[in-house]
């Protein structure tokens, strides 16, 4: 058995309803990965024990690793290569071009540095949907990060794209088993469909079927612009939400990213299939590519919809930075609803967390620093001058920390992080091979593109 003992830390409570507070004096002990007792700072003796490792986390905070509840962890390679530009040329000129270069080793390549920005971060979970799967697992694996992964398929890519998609899911979930040693598996494996408009109802209605008789779920973007929903309704005569109502993807159980275009005539379909649904915010996408609007959270936290924050891709969110994301989601959703009042800094904080862990498929296993829980904890110093003086913690965490700020983290009961470096890996080599091989991927001199966007 591994023991390992966070001594002497504060900790952020996160409770189901209600507000956050924070615990002071507090030790967290681990046992083989699991959160065993969370509770006052015992003598230094008992650090004694034969085996046990003991983080020193006096003056720093300890909340629950967050969540990136929707992304695309290889689309690092280029950031800062599609800006100011409308979003159908983001798809049409830039990114859906560039995706033509992608290949196994640049795909793994952007997913290793993908993985360090996060758990540098305290990032400790991401919900990831792209190509090359199998290599995004390897780079997880290695950098001991935790990740459920969708291998992306399109209708263009015809039945053969869309069975090898599944089959990668399938092996995805062998692989994650296998890595787990008896533990609740690190890697875990979702079904990919890319979005309703670019996947045909027969192959969603296949894609819910496998979901249902093997039990994964299904992590899609759908309605993600009032635009989608529009064009959505004009073409088919029903919204994208309906769209995944008729062809089963509510009732498998889904992860829904973005749905901007949401309606409220579509909030009893979400509403029924709740327990299996969940949406990931990703608001600062929504800002850059003007999109209008954003994820109508108000609305789907009363209809008892699970919310995540996610970053999206880097190749419009620039970075991978969940408390940048949290951080936007508040204010975002104060300007929507004209109500300041609104979105406070502890519903914003158990969206990073708790939603974040139902968003990734892993409710009551990650999300919060409780007994029974996986081991998954950023330490944090607010004691710098952007933090000071201190007055509200749970103000700090929301709205001026900075990744920066994180120093230790643990995944599943293991240190990846130490005083801010990586314990698992070579980060200047990750730099490295990221920067050789950038260039590889924004070449637009390739021909084509791998789908066009036309919702
Ligand atoms: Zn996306």
């Amino acid at each position: 058995m591994t023991q390992v003992l966070i001594r002497n830390c504060s900790v952020l409570v996160v409770p189901e309803t209600g507000e956050c507070w924070v615990d002071e004096g507090q030790d967290i002990h681990i046992e083989d990965g699991m959160i065993t007792a969370v509770i006052p700072t015992e003598v230094p003796q008992a650090d004694r024990r034969d085996g046990l490792e003991v983080v020193d986390a006096t003056g720093l905070i300890a909340v629950p690793g967050l969540t990136n509840s929707h992304t695309h962890s290889p689309m690092v390679m280029m950031r800062g290569a599609a800006e100011d530009v409308s979003i159908d040329d983001w798809f049409n000129q830039k990114i859906w071009p560039m995706e033509m270069n992608l290949t196994p080793e640049r795909v793994r390549v952007g997913a290793r540095l993908a993985c360090a920005e996060m758990l540098l971060a305290g990032v400790t979970t991401f919900v990831d949907h792209y190509f090359h799967a199998d290599q995004i697992a390897e780079a997880a694996l290695e950098t001991g990060i935790r990740a459920d992964l969708a291998p992306t398929f399109f209708s263009s890519t015809g039945v053969e794209g869309r069975e090898a998609a599944f089959e990668a899911a399938r092996q995805l979930r062998a692989r994650g088993v296998q890595a787990a040693n008896g533990r609740p598996p690190r890697i875990t494996a979702s079904l990919g469909p890319h979005a309703p408009y670019t996947v045909t109802d027969e192959d969603l209605t296949r894609t819910a079927e496998v979901a249902r008789a093997e039990g994964f779920r299904i992590h899609l973007h759908a309605a993600e612009t009032e635009d989608q929903t529009q064009s959505s309704k004009d073409r088919l005569g029903v919204t994208p939400i309906e769209v995944l109502e008729r062809t089963g993807v509510l009732e498998a159980g889904s992860l829904i990213a973005h749905g901007c275009g949401i309606l409220d005539s579509d909030l009893p379909l979400l509403e029924r299939y709740a327990a299996r649904t969940a949406i990931a915010s990703c608001p600062k996408v929504y800002l850059k590519l003007a999109m209008g609007s954003t994820t109508p959270i108000k609305q789907l936290h009363a209809a008892g919809i699970p919310i995540g924050i996610g970053t999206d891709g880097a190749a419009v969110h620039n970075t991978l930075d969940v408390w940048e994301s949290l951080r936007l989601t508040a204010l975002t959703q104060k300007q929507r609803e004209q109500d300041a009042e609104w979105m406070t800094i502890s519903d914003t904080l158990r969206l990073a967390t708790r939603g974040g862990a139902t968003a990734a498929g892993l409710t009551n296993l990650t999300g919060a620093l409780e007994p029974g829980r996986r081991a998954d904890v950023a330490l944090l110093d607010l004691s710098a001058p952007h933090n000071q003086p201190l007055h509200n913690p749970l103000a700090a965490l929301v709205y001026s920390a900075r990744a920066s700020d994180v120093v230790h983290v643990l995944v599943d009961g293991t240190q990846v992080v130490e005083d801010r470096h990586l314990t698992t890996t070579n980060l200047p080599q990750i730099l490295n091979d990221a920067r050789a091989l950038a260039h590889t991927l924004v070449d637009l001199s390739t021909k084509g593109a791998i789908q066009h966007y036309a919702p």
